[in-house]
């Protein structure tokens, strides 16, 4: 059994950090255990307390578990009281947090209660998934990485004007996107759908940056089809020069010299 989170569907695995750290956030101390099982494992997990000793503990034959399909998790208790201790109703607050993420939590289950599990049915349940993937290996073809970026609001400031747009935190730097820097600036930008050239022109000479680091250059990332770049990278290459100015809380921008004329970007 695998307690492998990063096996597990990519948006399942973005909704365990927010889900633990919301527990948490409540005094609920959670640790995630099992994650995807593989067929060998369900069946042999299914053996158990039918043609093998032990208790039973899985009603569902291969791949009629949402753990075969990379779409569950279960989690147990980890303050120390007890891993399965559930005399205070601690597993039903968790299932509640989970429920506030879109996850289903097996506690609820009429029949067969599982407090320890949860699922996202989002792609529908095991029966649907047979049918239309067959297998998991066949769904785990349509996984899309998330895109789990953090968002975070700035200030901005060029010529005297103060701008807030929303730019991604990555490790602690700033990547604005391209469209916003050129609105600070006072720049047209205009996309070529042929070359996929994203064209700022700017009083600078031809800076090509190349999303996916294929030219070393600038840094970009590319979130839902926008480009934004690392504003310290930007301003240098721009020509400007950056600073924080505290009466506004602005991050400044001011112009360095005048030499460069056009920035490309080179879309993915
Ligand atoms: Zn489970």
């Amino acid at each position: 059994m695998s307690r492998d989170i990063t096996l597990l569907h990519p948006e399942v695995q973005a909704i365990i950090p927010k889900f633990l750290n919301e527990c948490k956030n409540r005094g609920l101390i959670v640790k995630t255990t099992d994650t995807v099982r593989t067929k060998a494992e369900q069946d042999k997990l299914y053996a158990q307390g039918r043609t093998k000793p032990g208790n039973i503990v899985t009603w569902v034959k291969y791949p009629y578990s949402n753990h075969n399909w990379g779409m569950a998790f279960d989690i147990c208790r980890n303050d120390g009281k007890g891993a399965y201790n559930d005399s205070d109703g601690w597993f039903k607050k968790v299932g509640q947090v989970g429920k506030s993420f879109g996850l289903e939590w097996g506690g609820d289950w009429k029949d067969t209660p599982d407090k320890p599990h949860f699922e996202l049915t989002k792609y529908g349940d095991t029966n649907t998934l047979v049918k239309k993937y067959t297998t998991p290996e066949n769904f785990k073809k349509t996984w899309k990485e998330v895109e789990s970026y953090m968002f975070v609001n700035r200030n901005y400031s060029y010529n005297g004007k103060v701008k807030s747009f929303n730019v991604i935190n990555e490790k602690g730097e700033n990547f604005i996107r391209v469209r916003d820097l050129a609105e600070l600036l006072n720049k047209n930008i205009t996309y070529d759908k042929n070359t996929k050239i994203t064209n700022l022109d700017d009083i600078l000479n031809n800076v090509s940056i190349e999303v996916g680091n294929k030219k070393s250059t600038v840094k970009a990332i590319n979130s839902n089809g926008f480009n934004f770049v690392k504003v310290r990278d930007i301003a240098d290459f721009l020509g400007f020069e950056t600073g924080y100015n505290e009466t506004n809380n602005s991050v400044f921008f001011k112009l360095k010299n005048s030499i460069i004329e056009k920035l490309k970007i080179f879309k993915k």
